[in-house]
Formats: structure tokens, sequence, C-alpha cells
């Protein structure tokens, strides 16, 4: 059997405004983990923010630039603009009633692929989904992170789907059943659904053709990128080879710190990118105070007390 190269959704990256209101969402309405907090490695004088599980296992962790008052992008065609994140069985209504307490507006649930899923927004207008699935359990090793008043049967157990909006998916699905070890599991109405790897909730990519949508445009409360993971160098090695012979426009392997990646775009327009699942978030600080100090890279360090300066202080205030 060839080797997998492809294991699944590693993360997604988005860009926000406020640092602290970001943080109140991820870490505060959903009480996800920060895990990471340090800078954007090209342009230090904004945050990157990562959030996940205890650890932030691949597959869970989502991340912020808050470039502070930037303008609003608009979702469209081009984009990831729907990310959907697990809740185990039976959590649905008290997360319907943790939004409707905290004031936030949603959808739903509506019934999607027999899942029931709860749509609604960040504070930038980022499309998030909540989707409740039994398939909870299949991710050995990880370990949903629960915080203020989100008891353990409630809490968000890492991703589900992605959401990627096309003009046409034809050239998008090539990509991803083709060069990225992806399978068509199911279709509904628009909606095409694939698998990568173990497959399952955490391991989905929807495709929706929809030409008549406007096309997206970057800025606050929009997807910047989405990484698939690689178990390690060599099988990202491996397909970054396969996409460059089929044509694709590919990065050097760049160091971010807590894994290492490609990157290229893919036809329908989405910065697509493949993490290694090592060396992890735990290289740098300890899994019991993760996400408590600024981490700068080594090339950084020199600067720290100016950049530090520049930042805006963060705190995680759970709910
Ligand atoms: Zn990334």
């Amino acid at each position: 059997m060839a080797s997998q190269l492809i294991n699944g959704l590693h993360h997604v990256t988005a860009i926000a405004s406020n640092p602290q209101r970001n943080v109140d969402f991820y870490a505060g309405v959903l009480g996800l983990r920060l895990i990471k907090k340090t800078v954007n490695f090209d342009a230090p004088d904004v945050y990157h923010l990562y959030y996940g599980d205890e650890t932030g296992s691949p597959g869970t962790i989502m991340t912020f630039f808050p470039f502070g008052e930037i303008q609003r992008g608009r979702r469209g065609t081009g984009q990831l603009t729907y990310t959907s994140f697990a809740i185990p069985s039976g959590a649905m209504d008290f997360w319907i009633q943790r939004l409707a307490k905290l004031s936030i507006s949603f959808t739903g649930p509506i019934t999607r692929f027999d899942e029931q899923v709860l749509q609604f927004e960040d504070f930038d207008g980022l499309g998030v989904e909540l989707v409740e699935t039994p398939d909870t359990a299949r991710k050995l090793g990880f370990t949903a992170w629960t915080s203020g008043s989100i008891s353990p049967e409630y809490a968000i157990r890492g991703f589900h789907t992605v959401a990627l909006h096309e003009i046409s998916g034809d050239r998008t699905i090539r990509l991803l059943t083709e060069q990225m070890e992806h399978r068509l599991i199911a279709q509904e109405g628009d909606r095409m659904r694939f698998e990568a790897g173990l497959g399952g909730s955490g391991n989905f990519v929807d495709v929706l053709a929809v030409p008549a949508d406007k096309r997206g445009l970057q800025g606050a409360g929009t997807v910047h990128h989405v990484a698939f993971s690689s178990e390690t160098d060599a099988t990202q090695g491996e397909i970054r080879e396969v996409l460059i012979d089929a044509g694709f426009d590919v990065t050097p392997v760049l160091d971010r710190n807590y894994f290492h990646s490609i990157y290229y775009r893919e036809p329908g327009g989405i910065l697509f990118e493949i993490a290694t699942n090592p060396p992890g978030f735990s290289v740098d600080e300890d899994v019991k105070t993760l996400g408590s100090a600024l981490k700068l890279p080594s090339w950084y360090e020199s600067k720290r007390e100016i950049i530090e300066q520049r930042l805006q202080p963060i705190q995680v205030n759970t709910l």
C-alpha cells in the first residue's frame, strides 16, 4: 500500500480585528484553549493567536492574525466560508442556550448529512458552525479543553468540516481527489463532501459550487488559509513532489516553529497549506502553561522588548 501523505485537517487561519475580542470569542464563548500567543512571523507587530484542544492536536487548531482596525472582508467564492467544529451528541441544546444567553444570534439547527448544524458568526463576522456528531471518540489522544461553565460532555472536539465556496468545484475536486488523497463520500444539493485519512469528523472537506455568489474579499472575518496535516517531513516532501508534478506552484518548506509548512493556491483561489504534525506546541512551552506567555521565534528574541511594547495586552476571560 502506498504510504498515506495527508491525514485530514491540521489548522485554519483567519483574519481578525481586535485581539482581545478574538480571545473573548474563541476562548470565552467557544471555550477553546488559547494554546499559543506568538506573533505573525512576517509582521511581528501583529499577534498570531492559536486555539485548540488541551495540547493543540492537529485537527483542532484555529489561528488568527488580529490586525486591529482593519476593514471587514466579505464571504464569497474563492474562500473557505465556514469552519465547523464538532460537539458531542446531546450537546446541541446546551450551545443553543449558551449562545442565546451571550446574545450571539444563530441560524438553525438545520439538518445536513443527517447531523444537526448551528450556524453563526464571530465578532468579526467569520462563519462558524457547530455540528452535533456521535463521531468524536475516534480521535485517540485528543483531549477536549474545558473551561468556565462548559463541562466536558459539551466541549468542542476539534474541527468537523471546512466548507470551500467555489465558482466551479471541478478543478478543486480534481486536486483533492487526484493529488490530495480525498474521497467523495456524500452529496446533498450543491454540497459535495470529501474525507481524507481515517475519515469522519475532523477530516471532512465540503466543496460547494455556487457560481451565482459574489467573489469573496479578504479582510477581518475571513479565512486566510487552511492547512492539511502530513505526518512527517518525509511525507510532506512526497506530497510536495506530487503537487509540483501536477503543475502547482508550491513554496519551499517554511519553518513555522510548531510545524513545517508548504503553501500553494488551489484552482478556485483558496490558499492551501500542508503542515507537519511535529514538533507541536510544547516545543517552547510546557503543556500545563501553553498560551500563557508571549513566545517568539529565536530570530525575534533580540527584539522582544520593542515587540511587546507594540502589542496590546490580552487575557483569557472564561465564561
Ligand atoms: Zn497555516
